[in-house]
């Protein structure tokens, strides 16, 4: 990659989180033969920052989409935003990695801020099969009715197949989990990052190539494993920041401040 070895800073923010069990979250779990096994869950967002921009990457659930599925509210996602420095008045750039309800609620809190997504996704959640139970179930009318005012504003950026949002900074569009499913490529003081959304929810999944239990098209979930195990082999990728393992946290810098028990960070500003 030929992006300057400068600083963005990545910031894991947990938000968010769930018990549930395996057989609950890997697609046909009985094809693998194996016992059944608690799991946890973590909710997170994303923040990509230099001296010159802040990007962010997909906006959590909402209140009333957190609540009516019963997840763990960690903190308050617009609190713990302002906390970070994060000033909805400076509308940052908002990449959404898909439109489940767990990455675009909030998005009202950003009235000024350009939001860029897959075609794909956008086409797919304002098309009539998106109603139907299996796939309404993981998404919110009122997000999606924000999106789509977005839309109407000229706000929105709907890129096909990836989309450089700045130097170093990248969103791939993968699909799989849905239609649109992307990542995120982010060149970092300490490498290059790719914050893999729901391209990857566990380790597990990626590692032992166990699809989500939610999926529009399971051949390409498989195949953006694969892209990704690929840009790590060839060394394009040092950092793999997984969507909702609750391992994630732990595995890179702890945070510092009153939000340090529920963040990590990659890269320093510079
Ligand atoms: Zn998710």
């Amino acid at each position: 990659m030929s992006a300057p070895q400068s600083g963005y800073q990545v910031t894991i923010l947990r938000y968010g989180s769930r018990s549930t069990v395996k057989s609950d979250v890997y697609l046909n779990y009985p094809v693998y033969d194996e016992a059944d096994a608690p799991i946890e869950m973590d909710y997170f967002v994303w923040i990509v920052r230099d001296a010159e921009r802040t990007i962010l990457v997909d906006t959590g659930f909402s209140r009333h989409g957190g609540e009516v599925r019963g997840r763990t509210f960690l903190l308050d996602l617009p609190d713990a935003y302002r906390a970070l420095g994060v000033d909805p008045a400076s509308a940052p750039t908002i990449v959404l990695t898909h439109a489940h309800y767990d990455h675009t609620g909030n998005l009202d809190l950003f009235p000024g801020s350009e939001i860029v997504i897959a075609e794909d996704e956008l086409d797919f959640w304002t098309s009539p099969v998106s109603r139907r139970a299996q796939f309404h179930h993981s998404a919110e009318d009122a997000d999606l009715a924000v999106l789509t005012r977005a839309r109407d504003e000229g706000r929105v950026t709907a890129f096909r197949g990836a989309e450089r949002l700045a130097p170093g900074v990248e969103v791939v569009q993968l699909g799989g989990h849905t239609p649109g499913q992307s990542v995120v490529t982010v060149q970092t003081s300490d490498g290059v990052v790719v914050l893999a959304s729901d391209a990857i929810h566990f380790y597990e999944e990626y590692e032992r190539d166990m699809p989500f239990t939610y999926v529009a098209d399971v051949p390409a979930m498989y195949r953006g494993f694969d892209t990704i195990r690929d840009w790590v082999a060839t060394g394009g990728v040092q950092h793999v920041v997984s969507g909702h393992d609750a391992g994630t946290l732990g595995r890179f810098a702890p945070g510092t401040g009153e939000l340090a028990a529920h963040t990590a960070t990659i890269g320093s500003l510079t």
